[in-house]
């Protein structure tokens, strides 16, 4: 088992410094080798495009419905309390409510 990983590992490293050496004498195959990583990180991102999308989608979304919940909180803080309450049952009213919405008595 380790012999075989003894026997990989050198080759493996081999490879990859003759390519290494390669991309540094060759500005040829270095502009092929680019092109192919270009190439691929343009698979890949049209690969992920509708992922991203629907990330960004929910992202948007959520950030809109944060945003949403904040400016009604604030609207309500800074909206005075248009409240009353009933002369007869005690319930909490509209100011401008000629009857009480729970017991039905005129105000
Ligand atoms: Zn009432």
């Amino acid at each position: 088992m380790f012999q075989v990983i003894f026997i990989i590992a050198p080759i493996f490293i081999a490879i990859i410094f003759i390519l290494v050496i390669a991309q540094l004498i060759s500005p040829k195959f270095r502009g092929k080798m680019m092109s192919r990583q270009v190439k691929a990180t343009k698979y890949m991102i049209d690969g992920s495009k509708e992922d991203i999308q629907r990330i960004s989608t929910d992202m948007a979304y959520a950030t809109k419905e944060g945003i949403e919940t904040t400016t009604r909180a604030i609207k309500k803080g800074f909206s005075e309390d248009k409240s009353i309450y009933c002369k007869y049952c005690g319930s909490k009213i509209d100011e401008d409510s000629k009857f009480c919405k729970i017991c039905g008595k005129e105000q």
